[in-house]
């Protein structure tokens, strides 16, 4: 697909969306191609919109269909300083072949000094505070400050990837990150679909999902799973799955205990 990059310039929509637009645009969406729903958002928010990687097999496909939509749309990723060496390589590869620019959203120096200093590089192993305290200064204080330059974000969120999601909506309002939009173009697809369009179209995507790593996280917080096992389980496996939770998408593992406790009770 031919870049666009003038439909950046169209004006842009009022972006706080009342529920019952939500609700209209999600019926809308139902029939839309998750390209027609992207498009969408680059259109109505142009700069203002960022779409959230951590080139997993999901956030590979949304940057390949951006970059067919518009060379200018904003792709922003969390590094941690503790990714995999795979993970800086898709980064690299992502960025070759589409020829767009990645916004690397690191720790603030000083506060991650302090932290290691006072507690070591390997604290998060010590407790559930300890690793929500690296998480917090690695992850959720570079997200919000890339959240604050926008009016809308995409995330690769699909329904099929647990039970605990499948109530995951084309458009949200993101209670958790001020109120924007969050995106979510992929909710109806299969992991069949995504890794057929990773396949159709030559996507470049991290060697570790060939090693049994269905989900990637930092390095010393993500390990393989066994066929079968839930595909969360290789994150922080030390922890009880009720308290996993890095907050970049609230609510996962809280709606996951809850949805344990209620099979329990059946
Ligand atoms: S996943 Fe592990 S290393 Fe990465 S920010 Fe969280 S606790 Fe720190």
């Amino acid at each position: 697909m031919t870049a666009q990059p003038h439909m950046l310039t169209m004006p842009l929509a009022e972006p706080a969306l009342s529920q019952a637009e939500i609700d209209a645009l999600n019926v809308r969406f139902a029939d839309c191609t998750a390209q027609e729903i992207l498009a969408w958002g680059l259109e109505t928010y142009g700069d203002r919109l960022v779409i959230a990687s951590s080139f997993g097999a999901e956030d590979v496909v949304l940057i390949d269909m951006a970059a067919g939509i518009s060379r200018d749309a904003r792709i922003f990723t969390l590094d941690t300083g503790r990714l995999h060496q795979e993970t800086y390589d898709v980064m690299d590869a992502v960025r070759t072949k589409y020829g767009i620019s990645v916004e690397v959203m690191s720790p603030d120096t000083v506060t991650l000094q302090e932290l290691i200093r006072a507690k070591g590089p390997n604290s998060f192993y010590a407790s559930v505070d300890n690793r929500r305290e690296c998480c917090n200064v690695r992850k959720m204080q570079p997200l919000r400050r890339a959240l604050g330059t926008a009016d809308a974000w995409v995330t690769g969120l699909r329904r099929e990837q647990s039970v605990t999601r499948t109530d995951v909506q084309f458009v949200e309002i993101d209670d958790s990150n001020g109120g924007i939009v969050k995106l979510n173009p992929l909710a109806a697809w299969s992991e069949d679909d995504v890794w057929g369009y990773i396949r159709d179209n030559d996507v470049p995507y991290n060697k570790l999902h060939d090693q049994g790593f269905p989900s990637i996280g930092c390095a010393p917080c993500t390990r393989a799973v066994e066929p079968g096992e839930d595909v969360r389980a290789g994150r922080w496996w030390w922890e009880e799955p009720e308290l996993k939770e890095c907050g970049l998408h609230p609510g996962y593992f809280r709606d996951l205990a809850a949805a344990a406790e209620a099979a329990a009770q059946n």
